[in-house]
């Protein structure tokens, strides 16, 4: 099946899993998750009508938006980002989803009061606390919101998370669950430069479970491009 059909079918289906959990399908993004897939095949999925595009390492962002590839969509970070490459990221995207530490707050920051502008960012969650992978844990979090205005320059817009590979979808749900509930909890709460609208939860193999628990955004790369080839 060619981008612009697997879309469509994404679409289909992600209107399906709304409208059974009672929600509105406008209401959730797409975000195609682009890493190794070339300019003109960016191009196609954006043709074929994805929000947003999301890459994962910084070379090949820059690359990228040199051959102005993302045109005519939103461009987002979802990769983990090292500090001494904001740079190249602060400004250039409208959301960096994978804020892991506040190192990389202070460096977000930094760069974003340079430029003047403000940058917006979701707060990535190690839900399942696995240690290879990065993202706050979910007990730290309120003591980071209840340091926002340490970072003036940033706007939190929510939360993201890669939960683990489950062998089941109870299991699956129960992490998109205690996203879900976390984000609500965090919206309750007043804090400064904080936002909370966006849950960014589900890929390729869970983005039906991931809407039925909530998520406003899923990031879907092998459904949309097919398999990636790893050199
Ligand atoms: C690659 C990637 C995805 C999409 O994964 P698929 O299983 O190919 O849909 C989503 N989120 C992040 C952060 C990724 O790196």
């Amino acid at each position: 099946m060619c981008i612009a059909e697997n879309a469509a079918k994404i679409r289909e289906q992600m209107a399906e899993a709304a409208i059974a959990a009672g929600r509105r399908p406008e209401d959730i993004c797409l975000c195609a998750a682009t890493k190794m897939n070339d300019s003109e095949r960016i191009r196609q999925a954006i043709a074929a009508g994805v929000d947003c595009c999301g890459e994962n390492r910084v070379q090949e962002l820059t690359t990228k938006l040199a051959e102005n590839a993302y045109n005519g969509a939103q461009l987002h970070f979802i990769g983990h980002l090292q500090t001494n490459k904001v740079k190249q990221v602060v400004g250039k995207v409208d959301l960096i989803q994978s804020v892991d530490s506040e190192r990389l707050l202070r460096a977000i920051n930094k760069e974003a009061q340079l430029q003047g502008i403000c940058q917006n960012i979701l707060l990535e969650i190690n839900i399942g606390q696995e240690l290879s992978k990065s993202g706050f844990a979910k007990d730290d979090i309120y003591q980071i919101l209840e340091q926002m205005d340490l970072y003036p320059s940033i706007r939190v817009r929510g939360l993201m998370a890669i939960p683990p590979v489950c062998e089941n979808s109870t299991k699956n749900r129960k992490f998109f669950q205690e996203m879900y509930n976390l984000s609500v909890d965090i919206a309750a709460k007043k804090y400064d430069n904080v936002c909370v609208d966006i849950l960014s939860m589900g890929m390729s193999d869970d983005y039906t479970e991931a809407i039925a628990c909530g998520s406003t955004m899923i990031r879907v790369g092998t459904a949309i491009f097919g398999k990636r080839n790893y050199p």
